[in-house]
């Protein structure tokens, strides 16, 4: 029952020169990386930060964002994690609820934190270089923003090269600081939600929420050898699936990470063909990207030994083809941010899988389907509810007594998505409940017909939306993304539809897209789609 950032400090002592991070390039060690963090705890002590204050970072995935995150444990704080794409709106939101006094983010970032400072608490801004994200290169350091020192109003001047990152870790010594830490109720992170369906919320997690969730990665990925895995850290690490199963499941395991600041295809195939991870935990917008990638044949990809998909529904067509390619499993997996994030995943070794389904709950889990009416169990086959028990399960919205509140029912924690389960104890998903259509009367679940039209040679990406409908209150639209070089008509894929799906579910209007919006995680965003159509009728 150790706090998140012991595991680390076991890992420096256990695995001193182990590499912890790779990037770029640059190898960095378990070491190297502890007595980072201890500096940056300090530098955040000397700051004024206690136990409990929020710390944010906004950083693309660098040793930076991993120094920064165990720097924050070890001072006592609590991290903020926030998407660096975020728009000032987003990020003024963001930083007000959660009360940040400090942030450490990117240089080129600086001028969007400055317009949204006066209305939020930031008093500190930590910035780190992003052109040559090497471990320690030369960063800009803009000046300390002291609130009270400067006031709002005066520009704050850039001091040139005074290499604030290098500096923290020049002035700053890696001694420990003594914070008592209390596992199951201490706030390790207050990680905002995807913002899919609607504004994100903070969700308190624990320690024991995401200690508890990375063990039972740990347990499911059984024939994995501690400390001798790489694991691909493409995922966001300021999301928490990436956060779970990238950084802690590694840095618990002494495993190396190789990290890549953002997800552009070539670059990831080239870094499987060298750095040869074993592991890589994505989402399926990841997998089809490489898959699709014309050159893809060309590099060597069967060091991929498992991989978990998460984040949205994995078509099995993406499973099989990309389990071909690499050799290794992949298999589907489920959860929310709200469970830290894993619930449910497939068997990866020895018990068959069941394609299309999410599994069964992990270790330590325990999950039903109850019935949206009356909030009782549901027989086996038939659709409700999915809720969970377990420990990985959030303590509560931040500041939201109410939705924490609406989100629970006699101890279990209701998802929000709608599904089933089978006889064996296997878990479907049919889709979320505000994602569900309902045209004409009829309930229309959009992840069936986007599995049809997954299985048609022509589509590389689809979503289906309920869009306003005059007559039918809401009617079926369906987003594709055509594989390059591929020409299907609208009346080709309705007639394939057809084939496939009841009447009512088939899809009444198509638009052909060269890309379709997406979330950091790469989850296709309906709800834009969705507001697009509504302006129209503006
Ligand atoms: P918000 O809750 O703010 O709308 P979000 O949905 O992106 O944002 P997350 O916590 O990142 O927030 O995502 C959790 C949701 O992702 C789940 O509730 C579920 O709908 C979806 N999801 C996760 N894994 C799968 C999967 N394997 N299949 C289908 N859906 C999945």
């Amino acid at each position: 029952e150790m706090p998140v950032q012991e595991y680390l400090t076991r890992s420096a002592k256990t695995f001193p020169d182990k590499t912890a991070i790779h990037f770029m390039g640059k190898d960095i060690s378990y070491k190297e990386l502890y007595e980072s963090s201890l500096k940056f705890a300090n530098y955040l002590k000397s700051l004024g930060v206690q136990k409990g204050d929020r710390v944010a970072i906004m950083l693309p995935n660098s040793p930076q964002s991993v120094i920064g995150y165990y720097g924050i444990l070890y001072a006592g704080g609590i991290v903020v994690q926030t998407n660096p794409l975020y728009t000032e709106r987003e990020l003024q939101y963001q930083m007000k609820d959660s009360g940040a006094k400090i942030i450490l983010a990117m240089d080129i970032l600086y001028p969007r934190i400055m317009k949204v400072q006066q209305e939020t608490d930031l008093e500190n801004v930590i910035i780190t270089g992003i052109k040559d994200y090497l471990p320690f290169p030369k960063n800009l350091i803009y000046p300390f923003i002291q609130k009270k020192q400067y006031g709002f109003s005066v520009k704050v001047e850039h001091r040139g090269m005074s290499h604030l990152f290098t500096e923290v870790m020049k002035v700053a010594t890696p001694e420990r600081i003594e914070v008592p830490f209390n596992f199951e109720e201490d706030l390790a992170l207050l990680q905002y939600t995807g913002g899919t369906t609607g504004f994100p919320k903070g969700v308190m997690l624990t320690h024991k929420n995401l200690i508890s969730n990375a063990s039972m990665c740990e347990k499911w990925l059984y024939k994995i050898e501690k400390g001798e895995e790489t694991v691909m850290g493409i995922l966001p690490l300021f999301h928490v699936y990436g956060m779970t199963t990238v950084l802690i499941l590694s840095v618990m395991q002494g495993n190396k990470m190789v990290l890549l600041p953002k997800f552009d295809v070539e670059t990831a195939l080239k870094t499987i063909d060298k750095q040869k991870p074993t592991i890589f935990p994505g989402a399926p917008t990841l997998y089809i990207g490489l898959l699709n990638h014309p050159d893809v044949s060309k590099y060597d990809l069967s060091s991929i030994k498992a991989c978990v998909s998460g984040s949205a529904p994995l078509p099995v067509d993406v499973q099989d083809r990309f389990e071909r390619v690499t050799g290794g499993k992949l298999v589907e997996g489920y959860g929310l941010t709200e469970t830290s994030p894993i619930t449910h995943a497939n068997f990866l070794w020895d018990i068959d899988r069941v394609k299309g389904s999410i599994g069964v709950p992990w270790p330590d889990t325990e999950a039903a389907i109850l019935s949206m009416e009356t909030g009782e169990p549901v027989p086996a086959g038939e659709k409700g509810e999915i809720a969970i028990k377990g420990p990985q399960v959030m303590k509560g919205y931040w500041k939201r007594p109410e939705d924490t509140e609406m989100s629970f029912r006699d101890g279990w924690f209701l998802t929000g998505d709608i599904g089933y389960m089978d006889e064996n104890g296997y878990f479907y998903i049919a889709d979320r409940k505000k994602d569900m259509i309902i045209a004409g009367g009829f309930n229309i679940y959009p992840r069936e017909v986007e599995e049809v039209l997954y299985e048609h040679d022509a589509v590389m990406e689809c979503v289906v939306a309920g869009v306003p409908d005059p007559y039918r209150g809401e009617t079926v639209k369906a987003y594709i993304v055509l594989k390059e070089g591929a020409t299907v008509t609208e009346e080709e894929l309705n007639k394939f539809c057809r084939q496939h799906l009841a009447s009512f579910k088939v899809p009444r209007l198509y638009e052909f897209r060269t890309e379709l919006p997406k979330t950091a995680i790469g989850k296709i965003l309906r709800r834009t789609l969705i507001e697009e159509e509504k302006n129209k009728l503006k």
